[in-house]
């Protein structure tokens, strides 16, 4: 997918433009998405509108970024990520490439063990 960086500029804040197109963190505690719990919303790609995770999946991590245990079914990337020394998973969307957040491995037990941890900017909760 080809994407005119200019008109992203527009369309986005500059604190999204940097997170998903300049592999940005957002600051924990910050995104209205941590109070949604709604579970008749996805969670869409905020630059191509892909949809990316279900409600079911999103979990309090504590964190303080919007975590989810489970990605919709080839809607997400993976790549090493060596950055600052550390050995992370980059999650990215699949259609778009645009950086989303990591993903660990300390998520609940009881699902997948799985921790999306996802900057809130990179997403939109909208209505199923
Ligand atoms: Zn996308």
């Amino acid at each position: 997918m080809q994407i005119d960086e200019q008109e992203l500029k527009k369309k986005l804040t500059a604190e999204q433009y940097h997170i998903l197109r300049e592999k940005g963190t957002e600051a924990p505690f910050t995104s209205p998405l941590l109070e949604v719990h709604n579970k008749n919303v996805m969670f869409k790609c905020a630059v191509c509108g892909s949809q990316l995770f279900a409600a079911d999946t999103k979990f309090d991590s504590g964190t303080g970024w919007p975590s989810f245990d489970e990605a919709l079914p080839g809607a997400v990337e993976f790549h090493k990520d060596s950055e600052y020394g550390m050995e992370r998973t980059e999650v990215t969307c699949a259609t778009c490439g645009s950086h989303l957040g990591h993903v660990f491995d300390d998520g609940p037990s009881a699902t997948t063990g799985k921790r999306f941890c996802i900057n809130g900017a990179c997403l939109l909760a909208e209505k199923k």
